[in-house]
């Protein structure tokens, strides 16, 4: 029986350390859960204040008879922090952590921040005279003042900064506009990040495939039937529209709604295309904000002055008292998995967080996960398909390139003939090409031609990349140095880079196509606040003819004029220690052919690789979702791996490396001996311990234990029971639930 609760008093604090038992009355025992807001006694002189059951149990920390009881649970028991606290004590029981760490996860919290001043472009001359000028300026050409007036006698007023980094506008052409009384820059102190300005509802017409979709959702929500539903449509098929359809009936029934995007994607495309139908009822949430602008935009959502919240996985924890749709799109994304404890997977989360808001769950992508679609295949959830774009039908031509045929006849360059060809082509008549490698850099390793020494980082366990012609960095640690003349282990000068990256791309396509414009796109070039915007608006506006980048440019952007999409290894991804690489080079594939072609012009792609054969590049090269699924299933079934069968990988991490070793062989002895006895669970595996794929990081050595079982539930009664176990201090461990990457 759950006799005492552990209360938290105030949780918008930030080191939210601090609960105090109190008794559960036999009366309330049935009715006090995690999450329940309880008025309880406070204090020397007993204060009757509210606080937060976090977690329940049935033995006293101290001793009982100084233990108060809890008075009663407050009418206001379904405050959205309830909702919040239920959700960490989610995280917690299904991804091992500690109860602090979920509510850190969940809760926002109030950090001292300065208040920030928002500027705004105005139109301040009547309609009359801006007309008059803005032919004036088309006239004389004059045309960075001829666009920022085209757009303000569209909206009247525009961000100050989306005027500086969309519409390219320079301070001096502001200042001068503003001397002359056309324009006037206002500053107000505003919410961050907050989106004003930009409305103009614009809706499409759904077609009878999208309306077929939308309808069936609408419909079961409207009769409170609440799911979670998969749809699997091509790239540009228009599953946004359907997304905002579902969306404006949610906010019809005055509910809210959460759209999850994938950090990568989070573009001015898809953030425009939201705000321009829901002005400043929406609000974006993104990595790079400051935990104040994120809280800003966390109370907008609680006072109710926003209905939709878009942004990576943590927008899951807007605090909206009334949920009516969550939508994830994308949703195959590795992104939408937490790297750091709880290392929670968004969509499991989401469903969970539906649940509590009695909310529907849309989940979207070209390339579902094959975890989502063996779902939706088992009726958990339901499945919806479109083959065909909304706007032009037509998908794009794609072409497998043999990069040995092109060895063989004597052509080492990175790109083929073909390619070459087609690129120059694409350069003549004026439409853009994307050229794809997933790897950043210069080149991929460093190493001997003499005697094969390969130069690693001296704190972990990679090798170092080249970037540039002069530096090594460690894409682990950050470690950098200068690049050697000499071999350090055998003195011959023929060191070199080994496996090109993109900067290395970039500098041969500028060799072979000087006249060209290129724009690159990668971990390196996008350090800065607005530099995705930047690289990416500049190539919408045609501003170059080649865009190279890694996967970053693969998602979800819509560029009209590419017309060619070069794939330059598409084997890349497929040859890595790890049962998901199939799956992900096929998404990334048919993610990088879907961006061809997508302005009513035809599209090619050309996919150059070393394993033609291998069906996840021919399921891709063909679009076809299906064949991939069922030969991708038949492997992950034969193997027991993910979705079939289930995994939990525990890696071990300490400075210390004997430490690490002996405990983690300790460990692994224990789980076969003692723990699966405990569990009960017969059919089970216990592989390692390991050193993990990348044995050392940042001088922490780590080593990995998977344990594999049909049964998810007994994986978790096995991760409780290590919890239970006290480990050295000098140790790090952590869990993790069907793994999304190797470790
Ligand atoms: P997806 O999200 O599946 O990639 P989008 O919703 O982005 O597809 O649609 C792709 C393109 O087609 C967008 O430019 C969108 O404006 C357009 N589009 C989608 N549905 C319609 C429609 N019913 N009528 C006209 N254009 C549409
Ligand atoms: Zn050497
Ligand atoms: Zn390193």
């Amino acid at each position: 029986m759950n006799k005492y609760a552990d209360i938290i008093v105030n949780i918008s604090h930030e080191a939210l350390d601090r609960t105090f038992q109190y008794r559960v009355p036999d009366e309330l025992i049935n009715e006090v859960e995690t999450g329940s807001y309880v008025n309880i006694p406070f204090g020397k002189g007993d204060k009757i204040i509210g606080g937060y059951v976090l977690e329940l149990s049935d033995t006293p920390n101290y001793d009982p008879s100084k233990i108060k009881s809890i008075i009663s649970i407050n009418a206001d028991s379904s405050l959205v922090e309830s909702k919040l606290i239920k959700l960490a004590y989610f995280l917690k029981k299904n991804y091992g952590s500690t109860m602090i760490n979920a509510l850190k996860t969940v809760l926002p919290i109030k950090k001292k921040v300065k208040e920030k001043q928002i500027k705004t472009v105005v139109l301040k001359a009547d309609e009359t005279l801006a007309n008059e000028l803005l032919m004036e300026y088309e006239r004389k050409h004059q045309t960075a003042r001829y666009r920022l007036l085209k757009e303000l006698i569209e909206e009247k007023n525009i961000d100050y900064s989306l005027v500086v980094n969309k519409l390219n506008i320079s301070a001096s052409t502001l200042s001068y506009m503003e001397s002359n009384g056309v324009v006037e820059i206002t500053s107000e102190r505003v919410y961050r990040n907050s989106t004003k300005g930009v409305i103009s509802h614009e809706k499409k017409t759904l077609n009878d495939e999208q309306r077929k979709i939308a309808d069936a959702i609408i419909s079961d929500i409207n009769n409170d039937i609440k799911d979670t539903y998969l749809i699997r449509g091509v790239t540009g098929s228009g599953k946004t529209e359907i997304y905002m359809e579902i969306i404006d009936s949610v906010i019809n029934r005055g509910q809210s709604a959460i759209v999850l995007i994938p950090e990568i994607a989070l573009t001015y495309q898809t953030v425009m295309r939201f705000q321009k139908r829901y002005g400043d009822r929406v609000s974006t949430l993104h990595s790079k904000l400051s935990s104040g602008e994120k809280y800003d935009q966390f109370i907008r959502a609680k006072n109710g002055e926003i209905d939709v919240m878009i942004g990576p996985r943590s927008a899951l924890f807007t605090p909206f008292s009334n949920v009516g749709v969550i939508i994830i799109d994308e949703e195959h994304e590795g992104s939408y998995k937490s790297e750091n404890m709880p290392k929670y997977h968004a969509r499991e989360v989401a469903i969970e967080l539906a649940k509590l808001h009695h909310a529907s769950v849309v989940l979207g992508s070209a390339t579902p996960s094959i975890e989502a679609y063996y779902r939706a295949k088992k009726g958990e959830y339901k499945l919806f398909e479109l083959d065909k774009r909304a706007v032009s039908d037509s998908m794009a031509k794609t072409k497998i390139i043999d990069l040995r045929e092109e060895l063989k006849a004597g052509n080492k360059s990175m790109f083929s003939r073909e390619l070459k060809e087609k690129i120059e082509d694409r350069l003549i008549k004026k439409q853009q090409v994307m050229l794809f490698l997933n790897r950043r850099g210069y080149a991929g390793f460093v190493s001997c031609r003499t005697c094969g020494h390969v130069v690693k980082c001296p704190h972990c366990d990679v090798s170092l990349s080249l970037h540039g012609r002069s530096k090594m960095v460690c894409h682990y640690c950050g470690y950098e140095t200068k690049t050697y003349d000499k071999c350090p282990e055998c003195g011959s000068p023929y060191i070199g880079g080994m496996k090109a990256g993109t900067e290395q791309v970039e500098e041969n396509i500028k060799k072979l196509f000087p006249f060209a414009n290129v724009l690159r796109m990668d971990a390196d070039t996008t350090k800065s606040k607005d530099s995705y915007e930047n690289i990416l608006s500049s190539f919408a506006n045609k501003e170059a003819d080649i865009l190279i980048g890694t996967q970053m440019i693969v998602k979800g952007h819509d560029f009209p004029n590419v017309t060619l999409v070069g794939i330059l290894a598409a084997d890349m991804s497929l040859h890595v220690n790890d049962y998901r690489a199939s799956e992900r080079t096929f998404q990334l594939i048919t993610q990088a052919a879907g961006r061809a072609g997508r302005g009513g012009l035809l599209g090619e792609v050309i996919i150059q690789t070393y394993s033609p054969d291998n069906y996840s590049i021919i399921s891709s090269a063909n679009q076809d979702y299906n064949s991939f699924y069922a030969e991708e299933i038949e492997y992950r079934d034969l193997m027991g791996y993910p979705p079939v069968g289930h995994m939990l990988a525990i890696l071990m991490e300490s400075a210390n490396e004997r430490l690490v070793d002996i405990t983690s062989r300790n460990l692994a002895g224990c789980v076969k001996n003692d723990i699966i006895d405990k569990a009960n669970v017969r059919e089970v595996r216990v592989i390692g311990p390991t050193e993990a794929t990348i044995a050392r990081i940042n001088d922490i050595y780590r080593r990995v234990l998977y344990i594999k079982s049909s049964d998810y539930e007994k994986l978790r009664e096995i991760k409780d029971l290590i919890e239970s176990i006290e480990l050295d201090k000098g140790l790090r461990i952590s869990f993790d639930f069907d793994p999304m990457n190797g470790y």
